[in-house]
């Protein structure tokens, strides 16, 4: 840098290099009095502010909020799609409607590029047209013309085809209201201002340039009073060997995993031994002012914004102090502060982050955005068709989705507690009737958090931003670094809000804006006791290329460039549907992502004094190899003799030998190291030794059956079982010990076989008990039929009432979409359709024990243990015999008896009551069938073949199910004594995982299980 400045005016291409620039001139002692430093955009908006005719520049986000006002209101001969939201155009014969996007895409080249046309809408278009062409004489007729209604390819739309003059003509709308409300394009002002600017010697110097676009060329031309030296930014050829006495590394970590461990490796590596400060190794966040400020005037900027400016660097220039030891330039720098630096601060080290980071990844962007999906009603609107059930449109409870509720009460911004915020989420989970607008109205009660995050997230109340503001400041238990990022993030949605009202648009456009806002991020976190805020520098700086880029040659002593992939830099200009209409008005590019990346690369290979590290992770998150990046191989190919051989760098790290020297690898395979970012050998706190599987510890073996509370409070301190926890056992010990002892349980009310089976038997219990009171018949029999149809009618309306007055531990069935309504409608007709199957079944016998407790309050005996229970029916004959009636929604193959010759016991609930019927009741058991009332009506399980008749048993394999050869005592019998043995494991706490069969693993909730079969 010139100790005197001979200009006075020096323009740089954005604010963060002029400030860079300015810092640099105070480090090398140059004055800067009386000279202007500023980003050229600053200083037209300067010039305009003093010589202009008082209207206001346009903001980015203005601009594009009016251009989808315009966009989605109605225009002559346009319209808009209201399910896809596209702009339509009418055609005037037939009034049919034709997507304007269509159009353009069919057009002589298609405007809106391969897989844009959804992502990029008109008004985009439009709005990088408005950005680079207003105020050039071509670009200003062609819109000019279009509006006039001048036909495409004649006048100034010459080159234009039909599907472009939409656009052009919505540009000429975005302009006129534009002028209405005092506003101007700074392209518009750019060209006026030669007109207004006083006519004295000026001299201008253009430090670091990008090409000039045409707009600052048309300026300059005009302005023939100023004297314009433009220093154009160095590298835009390519790069160049790294600087005398710089080494030069590569660092090649094989995948996600290694990537954190090296680049900590690399930094403490370069930063040698822990700075002495007497500093004891822990965290703290400091403010973020030694980090430097942040970027951009406003604390936010587009996501466009974030990539792509540059700039250069020439011999002899001075670096005045240095910005850190050791800069790291990142493709997302606040992802590696976040894993990196605590380790490197545990060991002493100060680190610093200068990044940007999306708006929907800050705390409060995370918050606003959950709350308002929460709140937004449509959000799941539209009508889906789903086979078998026809046109579906979504209830309310189905429009929200309770994790949106639940992550913005996890959130900072809830006003909530860890335990306040878990128990809503619980009870909105086990409640399926939980609608939306009673939530809010608790909410809105009793959080005023809530109350102003609603007004915010819904109507973008500027009072309740300045309400969040207040509560934000207030937050002192987190860092000044975090509380400045979330005002940035407020401030950012409060601008995309202010830009929405301008145009009229409501808040969906706001929040779409402000997700596409990027928030400038800065920490410092210094060992305990050491205030890094006063070092100057810290040890690391982490930061985006761009930033790292602008910080000046010898900047720093090693310079580390990460992510080097050409997946994370490519080097190809997106062909979009703006750059195509600019093209056809001859307003070319100027300038290309691939000399942008050249001029960074070529800025950091001078940036360091002592090493450039290149890395580059052999494999991405899929394991896919990866690739370097063009400057990268550029770059490699400064050091080869014959860049086009392929031999020497045919490799996995694309280099050749000489290159290999001092590499830096590291492994995944080191998996606690890499997670720890050590090598050091962990210390020992605490040997855990590996959990038992398969066996209940015998200290825990007396709780594998806890005691039970009979009936009068009174305490069973014996092993009590029920049958269908033995059948459960029976199916996989360890399926029973995950359902039945560690209740592996959804937090959410459910809507599946269990309610919908306990609604069933219910049902079915309530009809034969009016059956016998009403109609004073206990059995269903083929005359009786129309009075059981209409008694079943009443019974299921009744239940269906009933349903939402149970608590939920009684496993209601409450259908919350369209969906289940059918669903249980359809249980319904199952359950209408079953008494005709009932009319036919035993009818020698009939119910006589319903729900019937086979305990009768108490416990009884069974396989020389306690049991209790309850039998769905008992039917019994004139003559003392009994059927075993067990419900069932649907029946598979393990029911019938016949399995037994399978060498397995099969489902013995029913056979369990039987033979405690026989005991208590002093009845004999003939049947203990499982009667299905789902879909087929069929009947499985086991009965005395010489007993009942095979006709009494519809839709039965008889075969299977009948004994005939032995006694059907023996078989209940045999079933205790094989029950007994089972009884036996389970209390000695066996919990073997040991499927019965393939079934049984069906619907287990046990996901890792190495016995795991089907
Ligand atoms: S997956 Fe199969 S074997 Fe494993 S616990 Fe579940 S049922 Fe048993």
């Amino acid at each position: 840098m010139d100790t005197s400045i001979a200009y006075d005016v020096v323009l740089l291409p954005d604010t963060d290099r002029a400030v860079a620039y300015r810092k640099r001139a105070a480090d090398s002692g140059c004055s800067l009095m009386g000279v202007t430093v500023a980003g050229f955009g600053a200083w037209v908006r300067d010039l305009w502010e003093l010589y202009g005719d008082g209207r206001t520049f346009v903001s980015r986000l203005e601009r594009e909020a009016l251009l989808r006002a315009a966009c989605e209101g109605p225009a002559d001969g346009d319209c808009v799609e209201l399910e896809s939201g596209k702009r339509a155009q009418r055609d005037g014969a037939s009034g049919r409607c034709e997507l304007a996007e269509d159009r353009i895409a069919d057009g002589a080249c298609a405007l809106v590029g391969d897989g844009e046309a959804g992502a990029l809408g008109l008004d985009r278009v439009a709005a990088a047209c408005v950005a680079a062409g207003v105020g050039l004489p071509a670009f200003d007729a062609a819109v000019r013309d279009a509006c006039q209604g001048v036909p495409a390819g004649a006048g100034a739309l010459e080159g234009v085809t039909r599907a472009e003059v939409p656009v052009l003509r919505m540009i000429g709308g975005y302009l006129d209201r534009l002028a209405q409300l005092g506003m101007i394009e700074p392209g518009q002002a750019l060209a006026l201002l030669p007109e207004l600017l006083p006519q004295r010697p000026l001299r201008v110097m253009l430090e670091d340039a990008a090409p000039l676009t045409p707009g600052q060329e048309a300026f300059f031309f005009a302005c023939p009073w100023m004297e314009v030296e433009v220093r154009a930014a160095s590298g835009s050829q390519g790069p160049v060997r790294a600087p005398e006495g710089v080494r030069v590394r590569f660092a090649f970590p094989s995948g996600q995993y290694a990537w954190p461990a090296l680049l900590a490796d690399i930094a403490r590596d370069a930063l040698g031994a822990a700075a002495d400060r007497g500093a004891a190794p822990a965290a703290v966040a400091a403010p973020a002012a030694a980090a430097g400020s942040a970027a951009g005037d406003d604390g936010a900027s587009s996501c466009e914004d974030a990539s792509g400016s540059a700039d250069g660097y020439r011999d002899g220039r001075s670096a005045g102090a240095q910005a850190a030891a050791v800069v790291v330039a990142a493709k997302d720098p606040a992802v590696l502060f976040g894993r990196v630096a605590p380790a490197l601060v545990r060991q002493g080290y100060v680190v610093a982050l200068r990044g940007r980071r999306r708006f929907a990844d800050t705390a409060f962007g995370r918050a606003i955005c959950s709350l308002r999906r929460f709140l937004d009603e449509g959000q799941a609107g539209g009508i889906s068709h789903i086979e078998g059930y026809g046109d579906i449109a979504p209830t309310d409870v189905e429009r929200w989705d309770r994790a949106d509720l639940a992550d913005w009460a996890l959130s900072p911004f809830s006003g909530m507690t860890r335990k306040a915020a878990f128990k809503l989420d619980a009870d909105m989970r086990a409640d399926r009737t939980a609608r939306r607008s009673d939530l809010c109205a608790r909410l809105r009660g009793d959080n005023p958090m809530f109350a102003a995050m609603e007004r915010l997230a819904l109507q973008l109340d500027a009072q309740a931003a300045a309400e969040l503001e207040a509560v934000v400041r207030r937050m002192t238990n987190r860092s000044e670094a975090w509380r400045v990022e979330q005002l940035a993030a407020l401030r950012a949605l409060q601008r995309a809000a202010d830009a929405a009202k301008l145009a009229g648009l409501g808040a969906d456009a706001a929040f779409d804006q402000a997700k596409r806002l990027k928030v400038n991020v800065s920490r410092i976190v210094a060992p305990r006791g050491c205030d890094g805020a006063a070092l100057g520098a810290p040890d690391v700086l982490m930061t985006d290329q761009s930033t790292a880029a602008s910080l000046g040659s010898g900047s720093c002593r090693v310079l580390v460039a990460t992510d080097l992939t050409s997946a994370a830099y490519p080097a190809v200009d997106p062909e979009d549907a703006s750059r195509v209409l600019l093209e056809h008005l001859g307003v070319k590019r100027v300038d290309s992502a691939l000399a942008r990346m050249r001029r960074a690369f070529f800025a950091l290979e001078h940036a360091a004094t002592d090493q450039l590290i290149f890395e580059r992770c052999l494999n991405d998150s899929s394991a896919d190899p990866t690739y370097p990046c063009v400057v990268l191989e550029e770059f490699v190919d400064c050091y080869r003799d014959d860049p086009t051989a392929t031999e020497d760098i045919d490799n996995p790290y694309s280099l050749p030998e000489h290159l290999q020297d001092g590499m830096l690898l590291r492994g995944e395979d080191a998996l606690c190291a890499n997670d720890a970012l050590s090598d050091a050998p962990a210390p020992e706190a605490a040997r855990i030794e590996p959990p038992l599987t398969g066996a209940v510890s015998s200290e825990a073996r007396s709780l594998v059956v806890l005691p039970r509370v009979l009936q009068g409070g009174q305490v069973l301190d014996e092993p009590c079982l029920s049958p269908s926890q033995i059948e459960s056992y029976l199916e996989c010990p360890y399926k029973w010990f995950a359902q039945r002892r560690l209740r592996l349980d959804d937090l959410d009310e459910g809507f599946g076989p269990l309610e919908m089976g306990d609604f069933a038997h219910n049902a079915l219990h309530s009809f034969y008990k009016h059956m016998s009171e009403d109609l004073g018949e206990a059995k269903v029999t083929p005359q009786l039929l129309a009075q059981a149809r209409e008694l079943m009618a009443d019974v299921l309306a009744r239940h269906k009432a009933l349903q939402p007055h149970l608590r939920q531990s009684e496993n209601r069935l409450i259908p919350t979409s369209q969906v289940e309504h059918r669903e249980l409608a359809e249980l319904e007709r199952k359950l209408m359709d079953y008494l005709d199957f009932e009319a036919e079944l035993l009818p020698t016998f009939a119910p006589k024990y319903l729900e019937y407790d086979v305990a009768c309050g108490g416990a009884v005996d069974y396989a020389g243990h306690k049991l209790l229970g309850t039998a769905d029916r008992i039917d019994v004959d004139g003559e003392g015999r009994c059927a075993i009636i067990d419900y069932k929604g649907s029946i598979s193959g393990s029911y019938a008896l016949g399995v037994r010759e399978e060498g397995r016991l099969g489902k013995v609930q029913a056979l369990i009551y039987a033979q405690v019927v026989r005991r208590t009741l002093g009845l004999e058991p003939v049947g203990a069938l499982y009667v299905c009332y789902g879909r087929r009506k069929m009947i499985s399980g086991a009965y005395d073949g010489r007993v009942i008749e095979n006709a009494h048993l519809p839709n039965m394999r008889h075969k299977d199910c009948m004994c005939a050869d032995r006694s059907f005592s023996d078989v209940l019998d045999e079933t205790e004594e094989a029950v007994a043995a089972a009884l036996e494991r389970m209390l000695a706490g066996d919990i073997r995982p040991r499927p019965e069969t393939p079934e049984a693993c069906k619907w287990c909730p046990v996901s890792s299980c190495s016995e795991r079969r089907g």
